[in-house]
Order: C-alpha cells, then sequence, then structure tokens
C-alpha cells in the first residue's frame, strides 16, 4: 500500500484520484496483516485497489465527481466494495470520472484532482494530452500507470471497456446483475453495472470472483446466482471457439490504424486454434439513438433524489422551497448532467413518450434479440471497443461526438451482456487498440479465458 501511494502522490498531474488518505489506507492494511498473522486472512490479503468514485465508501468521501455530492461521506459501504474487503483488498482511495458517470472522456469531472486546485480531466498515461476515454477514466489511468495493480469501475454503455481500450489495460463488465448495484451512485439502473479494470485478465479475473455475487435483499436486479471462481476456469484452451465477427462493427466510422490492430488480434486467435465467423448485429446503428434515449430518461429519474434536501449541495439563499430545489440544482449539476435530465424528462413526458420513450425499448428488445440469433453461430463476438485511438482533451467540444464514438459498446450493455477489453497492439502515435470480446449471458469465464489466451 506504501508503494502505490508513492507513486499515486509522484503522479497526480494525471488526476486520477479524487481522493486519497493515507491513514484510513494504512489501517486497513494492518488490520490485512493482522489477518494473516493470525491466520484467517481472506484469497486477496492485502492486495491495494482503489474505487471508482461512483461506489460509497465509509472510509473515504464519495462525490460522483460532482459538486453536488463534494464531501459526501456515506454511513455504509457498497456491496461490492465489502465483497472485496471482505476477500482481504486495501483501498487506496477513490478515482475520478465523469460526473455521475456520464461521459467518455472525463473531460466533466467537477471534483478537484488530489494535489490540484481545479477540477481537470484525467490524463491518459500514454500521452498526457490525451482523454483516458470514460466515464472511468481515473480506473484506467490509475492502473495504466501502475497507481494501483486493479480498480473497480462501472459500465453503463462502455464506462469500463471504452477508458481500458484508451488506455491498453484490461477491464471486464459481467453481465447485468451479477455485480450488487446496492451503493453504486445510479446512473441508469437497467444499464448500470460494476466491474473491474487490471493489467491483465488473470488479474481481472481473481479481483471479478470475490467482486460478484448474489445481493437479492439489498438489489432487486441482482441474480441469484453464486459466485464463480474465474481464476479456475482460466485452462487457456480455445481450440474450436467459434469467434463471431459481427460485419456492422467494421464500418466506415472505423479508424483505419484501429482496424488494423483489430485484425491482426484476429488473425492470432486464428493461428491459436479458434475458428472466426462472419455475424451479423444489423440493428447496431440503432444502439446509439435508442441508448440516449432510455439512459436519460432513467437519469433524469434517478437524479431527482438530488434536491438539496437531502443530500449534497444546498444553495445559500433561496426564495422557497421550488426555489431552492432549483437554484441547488442550478448550481451544482455540471453542463452535461443538467443536459441528460433535460433530456431524459423531455422523452418520458406526456405525448413524448411513446413516440421516444417506448419506442426506444421496443427496439432496446431487437437489439438484445439480434445478439441471440448472432450466438446460435458463435460462442463469443469479437470486435472494436472504440473507433478510434484517444483523442486529444478538448479535441471534442460537440457533445453528439462523443456520443457517437460509444457505438461498439452500447449494443452489449442495451442486451445486458457480459463484455470486456482486451490490449490488442496499438495505432496511431503508438497508442493503445482494445479488442471487445462479448458472451452470452454468464459467459464472463469463457471471455476470460479467451482474453488470457491472447495475453
Ligand atoms: N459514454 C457513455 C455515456 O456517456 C457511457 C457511460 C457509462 O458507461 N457510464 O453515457
Amino acid at each position: 500500500a506504501q508503494h502505490f501511494l508513492a507513486r499515486i502522490r509522484a503522479q497526480q498531474d494525471l488526476a486520477a484520484f479524487l481522493t486519497i488518505d493515507e491513514d484510513a489506507t494504512l489501517a486497513q492494511a494492518r488490520a490485512q496483516d493482522d489477518a494473516l498473522a493470525a491466520g484467517n486472512a481472506g484469497p486477496l490479503a492485502g492486495v491495494p485497489i482503489a474505487h471508482k468514485d461512483v461506489f460509497v465508501t465509509q472510509d473515504f468521501a464519495t462525490t460522483a465527481a460532482s459538486r453536488m455530492l463534494a464531501g459526501y461521506r456515506s454511513p455504509f459501504d457498497a456491496t461490492i466494495v465489502a465483497n472485496l474487503a471482505q476477500a482481504g483488498c486495501v483501498t487506496l482511495g477513490k478515482l475520478s470520472c465523469d460526473e455521475f458517470a456520464m461521459g467518455g472522456d472525463n473531460e466533466s469531472a467537477a471534483i478537484a484532482a488530489v494535489g490540484l486546485d481545479a477540477p481537470q480531466p484525467v490524463r491518459n498515461p500514454w500521452d498526457r494530452a490525451r482523454v483516458p476515454g470514460g466515464s472511468s477514466g481515473g480506473s484506467a489511468a490509475a492502473v495504466a500507470a501502475g497507481l494501483a495493480p486493479g480498480a473497480t469501475a462501472s459500465d453503463t454503455g462502455g464506462s469500463i471497456r471504452q477508458p481500458a481500450a484508451l488506455c491498453g489495460i484490461t477491464g471486464i463488465k459481467p453481465t447485468y446483475g451479477r455485480a450488487s448495484r446496492y451503493g453504486m451512485i445510479a446512473y441508469a439502473s437497467s444499464l448500470d453495472q460494476a466491474g473491474v479494470m487490471a493489467r491483465s485478465a488473470e488479474d481481472c479475473a481473481l479481483l471479478l470472483s470475490h467482486l460478484c455475487g448474489p445481493d437479492i435483499e439489498r438489489d432487486s436486479t441482482s441474480v441469484d446466482m453464486p459466485a464463480e471462481d474465474f481464476s479456475r476456469q482460466l485452462t487457456g484452451s480455445i481450440d474450436g471457439l467459434r469467434i463471431g465477427v459481427p460485419r456492422e462493427f467494421f464500418g466506415d466510422g472505423l479508424a483505419g490504424d484501429v482496424r488494423a490492430a483489430i485484425e491482426g488480434a484476429l488473425k492470432e486467435y486464428e493461428k491459436l486454434g479458434a475458428k472466426l465467423v462472419d455475424i451479423s448485429l444489423p440493428r447496431t446503428d440503432l444502439a446509439v439513438p435508442v441508448y440516449y434515449i432510455i439512459s436519460p430518461a432513467e437519469a433524469s429519474s434517478n437524479l431527482a433524489r438530488f434536491d438539496g434536501v437531502r443530500y449534497g449541495h444546498r444553495a445559500a439563499q433561496y426564495a422557497d422551497l421550488l426555489d431552492m430545489y432549483k437554484k441547488s440544482r442550478s448550481e451544482a449539476f455540471g453542463e452535461e448532467v443538467k443536459r441528460r435530465i433535460m433530456i431524459g424528462t423531455y422523452v418520458l413526458s406526456e405525448g413524448y413518450y411513446d413516440a421516444y420513450y417506448l419506442q426506444a425499448q421496443r427496439l432496446r428488445r431487437m437489439i438484445a434479440d439480434d445478439f441471440q440469433q448472432a450466438f446460435t453461430q458463435c460462442d463469443v463476438i469479437a470486435g472494436p471497443v472504440s473507433p478510434s485511438v484517444a483523442w486529444s482533451i478538448g479535441a471534442k467540444t460537440d457533445p453528439l461526438a462523443t456520443y457517437l464514438a460509444d457505438i461498439y459498446t452500447l449494443p452489449a450493455s442495451l442486451a445486458g451482456l457480459p463484455a470486456m477489453s482486451v490490449p490488442a497492439g496499438f495505432g496511431s502515435a503508438g497508442l493503445p487498440v482494445g479488442l471487445q470480446l462479448i458472451a452470452n449471458h454468464f459467459g464472463e469465464a469463457r471471455l476470460l479465458n479467451a482474453a488470457h489466451r491472447l495475453q
């Protein structure tokens, strides 16, 4: 823990950490030393990790990188935080992200990172002038720069896979319902999933085995399935594995350097004994509009709880109750969060609900059905994570441009499927490219094994 705390302090310019507290970390580490001495240590005793700042923690403030929650201290730990602590993990601190996990470049973080006086986007350790991706940019940058051997993150529409890809590390989002959402600050509840990032599939398997598990009393969408030991299932054999390659993932929007790296990885799989199968996910181009209706709709409802009464920021001066809501929310939410609340309330409003929200729900089902069709022909699906390598900070000024870059990660999210990003070589300017692997529900072990084989 001391080693990583020193690295975190030495690389504050990355803006990866929003909170550290050396005393809290070392107290947790000492408790693990005691457990080891007493012979009752967990399997991950003393492994230092860091948590995305959307998972509430008792020992550290939790802000979701929003002014709304500046300094907020939870009275309890999120289930996934508690699960990992139970296994022996020690918390190094809390990681930056886009405000309320809404974004794909970490530029909307509104809380100043450790050692900096103003909010700043997290920097990509491969090139500090570029974004690390988002929304879990802090998690990806911290792991890539060796500030933590592993980190938690959340993925609603790609927030684990895309930053993992742009920072050249491994990240996995499990099947919707496998990881508890209790204590995870909600963005879009029907899509939100917790997962992990690490240097390798092997490390991801270790962490994910302990992060997942049923929590049916506290999360109504938690799946009642026993935790699985993913590490045990890393046999390394992919003989005869059928890898589906969706045509629609290789269209005009895909940058040539990324395409070349992905095709290289697919060839490698063929050499290792897998079989490539041409498949179609015909509604891929609908994933962006469908997601950007459903997720803001859910966000507008979830974020209604931030009213200045129960949690978070309250305006200093106001005329009456309504004015207090209005001023508190206007002052504390950032631009992107406000944009999504407005889109969400619009698509849910009378007269528009049928035309937008209901229609999006129907298409979501069709997108999920397309995957089921595809999985009759293949065991896993492979393609790019991001249409390009990491872009320069400030380069995407139109929010739509960032939304469009989510095209390859959104389909699996809408279908609730497990998906991951595995390093697949390098594109232009020596920047990392991530290969996306998607499996059918509860196929995490198969995904991790396929990723492990490539490493
Ligand atoms: N980039 C997507 C969005 O902005 C995904 C975010 C996420 O997965 N949390 O909503």
